[in-house]
Parts: structure tokens; sequence; C-alpha cells
């Protein structure tokens, strides 16, 4: 109690949507002002099979079950289950402040949310994040994910495996999905020492990433995952643009 009070006192934390600064006392979990947590929208339950693709989650148009990009795409994985929709401000706004401006302490309020939705739907199964570029952890010196993915291991007891290394990639927000894919190829390594220890866990695994876009990223780590022994590929995301 007191070690977070002198923690606070000496390490204020700001709201990531407002800037407020949050109260002392108990703040380790928390991101957001009470006011900003009102207005966040509620995280994402499962998408109902009818009106969304059953794949990617977007909503369908006038497709029926899996929309006309997954068709086309034809994914390895299972299915995309996103927390959150990226359109939104409020959750563009908070998962801005955590990976580019580095707030790090949203980490447990995404780690939270993460947990509630794998507790009611999961169990048992390994969390891997999605590899995190060495450009981005030379620039910003953490890699994002990676920390969300201690707290789901350290606090809630899921079984995490760090399968992945990223070389260094050129900025892949401009490229699509053809041109990330073969940027991709040959800079994501799996590392198979840790994929065995994986695979003697279970054979379906959770990869875990900030925002699906096009989906190259989780497709081509479910082609190496699949390359090596896993069955079934859930992505878990936490925002869909
Ligand atoms: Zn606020
Ligand atoms: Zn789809």
């Amino acid at each position: 109690m007191i070690i977070t009070f002198l923690f606070d006192f000496f390490f204020p934390r700001e709201c990531i949507i407002c800037g407020e600064l949050l109260e002392n006392g108990s703040t380790k979990n928390k991101a957001l002002c009470c006011s900003c947590l009102e207005i966040f929208p509620p995280a994402y339950r499962l998408p109902d099979s009818g009106d969304h693709c059953r794949i990617c989650s977007r909503e369908l148009v006038s497709e029926k079950e899996i929309c006309a990009i997954c068709r086309e795409r034809k994914y390895l994985f299972s299915c995309n289950i996103s927390l959150w929709d990226y359109r939104n401000k409020f959750v563009r706004k908070a998962i801005h402040e955590y990976k580019f401006k580095s707030k790090k302490h949203a980490s447990w309020f995404f780690a939270e949310t993460i947990f509630k939705l794998y507790n009611d739907n999961f169990s048992n199964i390994p969390v891997i994040p999605a590899p995190c570029s060495r450009s981005r952890i030379e620039k910003y010196g953490w890699d994002h994910m990676r920390h969300i993915c201690k707290i789901l291991s350290r606090k809630y007891g899921i079984s995490v495996f760090f399968l992945f290394k990223k070389r260094k990639t050129r900025q892949q927000k401009e490229l699509d999905y053809e041109k990330r894919q073969t940027e991709l190829r040959g800079r994501i390594i799996l590392l198979r020492k840790n994929a065995a220890a994986c695979l003697k866990c279970s054979e379906t695994v959770i990869l875990l990433d900030d925002v699906f876009t096009t989906g190259a990223t989780a497709g081509y780590c479910s082609e190496l995952l699949i390359n090596n022994g896993f069955k079934n590929i859930i992505i878990l995301t936490i925002a869909l643009d």
C-alpha cells in the first residue's frame, strides 16, 4: 500500500485519453480516468456468426459467412478476434499513446481486458506475442506486446511462449497486403527450440498482436507455425482496423 502510494507520488500516471493525472493510490491497473472510462467503448464479445466474417470478424456487407478479402487471401489461421474497433477515436488514441508514446502503465488495462476475453472463451491455450521488429525496439526501447504478455503470464497465469524474432523491416503502414507479405518473408524467424516446447503443451495457440490490418503478419506467422507442427492458430488483437 505504502509502496503504491510512494510510486504514484514520484511517478504520477496520466489518463491515456485526456492526459489528466490519475488519482494516487491503487492506480496500478488504471490507464483511464473515470470520465474516459465511461466513454471508452466496451470490448467486443466474440462476433456473431451471422453478420461478421467468421475468419477476420469484420462486418459482412453482402457476403455470407466469409468476407471477400478472406476468401481471396486464404489465411492459415482459423480466426481473428479483436477487442475493439480501431475506427473508434478513443481506441486509436489509447493504442497510439501506449505504443508510440510509451505510456507503459496502459499495459495493465490491455492485459486485464485480454484476460477477461481469454478466461471466458479459452483454457490452457498458450499465448504467443507477435514479433516486434528490431527497428521498433531500437527506436522506442521496448516491445509493447511482450510487455502485455508478461502481465498475462505473471498476473493471470496464462502460458506464454516467445516464439518469434523479427529482423529490421521497412515501415509497413503504407504497404498493401502483397507487399507486406513479401517484406515479412525471411524477416520473421521461428525459434525452433521454443516452438518445440510450446508444441508439447498444445497444438492450438493464440497469437497476440496490437492491430489487425491486412492480416499479413498474422498470416505469415501462422504459416510458420503450421509448417512446424501446430494445428490451429487463433489470432487475438487489441483492435480491428
Ligand atoms: Zn481521461
Ligand atoms: Zn474476413
